[in-house]
């Protein structure tokens, strides 16, 4: 029998039956049910509106319900929700891989369209693989990259997500041993030295013949702790993976489409991968859709003797979620997002600078829409969500991070508000 229609959603059914991100069946985090969401804000069903600090999860950099976005969608759904990629095409795909193309760095000119960041991060591990098979180096098939990273939950992204705040212990056996350089030590404006890399070129060094790539999140490791580093750091990366003949993977798939205040932030270092990750904002929050970018090199190696890139998913390309992301380009080709970046980082830094001396606080950083105070110990996350609910903001710690990246249209006003609750309740910490 289908369960009868609610007029409120279910908590208990959802409770009982389903699974949130990282959770318990039987001892679930608490979860708030939402109605809507509109610009800046998230309501509740109990009709409690929430000032963003999230973007739900780097996504929603227009904010909620966006006109144009949800007209792109509306437009399309007109046309059709979805075809298959396998022998069709379509304007929405065609066009949004034009604007990818000109919009990333330019030796990136080719785009394979994955369904969520992590399939995208599968994509750019096989494309490293096949390169090298298609020349003749079908032992190179291992991947280097530093620590902290986090990289999408499937086997072959978690494989080179961070050894210990990965999921290696548990699924040991089961995934590709890969090789680790110490996580970048300097900070993003601190002085370069020579030894900061030198774990990475030894790594580099001792290992580069059996190297497929290097893979790494430029200048902000995100879910691996919310770090900010020199981009000084992945100019000598790029520079050491020349000289090794190594391919290099940069997965923006977190801080691309302006959130470190550059559009994407290789930019920060003036480089350009051999293959690039996007997803997230992509389409503006709207809908899951991810895409690989890769060079002329790569694909026509691939492509050497016949050979194809050996990835195809269902959903390849869906239209719904390209006109989505066409939209959302679009808005952010206007550039407004050029002014808010810096408005929000000054507000962020002032804000959280308050915290900055609390016993309980390690460090306090921020960069273009991204700002974090890394607490000592690990909060309860169920206790500090009740406290920032409380405050009308939405904020979701990790671990010992407290940490915001609002939609570019946060208003000055709502920002002010949620970086005073977030120090407010950063203070009330034991
Ligand atoms: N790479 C990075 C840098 C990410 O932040 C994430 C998502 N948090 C992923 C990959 C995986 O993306 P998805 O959750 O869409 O699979």
């Amino acid at each position: 029998m289908a369960p009868s229609p609610t007029s409120s959603c279910d908590l208990a059914f959802d409770r009982e039956h389903i699974w949130h991100p990282y959770t318990s069946a039987v001892n679930p985090l608490p979860v708030y049910p939402v109605r809507s969401a509109r610009g800046c804000r998230i309501i509740l069903e109990d009709g409690r509106e929430l000032i963003d600090g999230m973007a739900s999860w780097w996504c929603a950099i227009h904010g909620y319900n966006h006109p144009r976005l949800n007209q792109a969608v509306q437009e399309q759904l007109r046309n059709m929700a979805h075809v298959m990629f396998g022998g069709l095409t379509h304007r929405p795909a065609v066009e949004l891989a034009r604007r990818l193309t000109a919009m990333t760095p330019t030796p990136l000119q080719h785009v394979f369209f994955a369904d969520s960041g992590s399939v995208s991060v599968e994509a750019a591990l096989k494309m490293a693989l096949q390169y090298w098979c298609a020349l003749d180096h079908p032992e190179r098939k291992r991947f280097l990259t530093i620590r902290n990273g986090y990289h999408g939950d499937t086997f072959g992204a978690m494989s080179v997500c961070d050894p210990v705040t990965g999921m290696h212990t548990l699924f040991q056996g089961f995934l590709p041993e890969q090789i680790f350089s110490e996580a970048p030590r300097c900070a993003f404006d601190a002085l370069w030295d020579e030894a900061y890399i030198q774990d990475f070129a030894d790594r580099l060094e001792e290992h580069s013949q059996e190297l497929a790539a290097v893979i790494l999140e430029p200048v902000v490791q995100g879910a691996g702790g919310m770090r900010i580093y020199s981009p000084h750091f992945l100019r000598r990366v790029r520079e050491l993976c020349d000289e090794a003949g190594v391919l290099l993977i940069c997965d923006e798939i977190a801080t691309g489409f302006g959130r470190t205040g550059k559009l994407f932030a290789c930019e920060w270092a003036g480089i350009s991968p051999d293959i690039l990750c996007v997803g997230k904002a992509l389409t503006g929050g709207y809908m899951t859709l991810a895409a690989t970018l890769t060079t002329r090199e790569v694909a026509h190696a691939i492509s050497r003797n016949d050979g194809v890139f050996m990835h195809g998913p269902t959903f390849m390309a869906n239209p719904l979620a390209c006109a989505a992301a066409n939209a959302s380009l679009e808005i952010l080709e206007e550039g407004a997002w050029r002014s808010a970046t810096p408005r929000i980082e000054a507000a962020l830094r002032e804000g959280f600078s308050a915290c900055a001396d609390l016993p309980g606080v390690a460090e306090v950083r921020a960069l273009g829409a991204i700002g974090v105070i890394e607490l000592r110990t690990p909060v309860d996350v169920a206790r500090i969500q009740a406290m920032f609910v409380e405050r009308g903001v939405w904020v979701r710690p990790f671990g010992r991070l407290v940490y915001v990246m609002p939609p570019y249209v946060v208003s000055p006003d709502e920002l002010d508000k949620l970086v005073s609750a977030v120090v407010d309740v950063v203070r009330r910490l034991p």
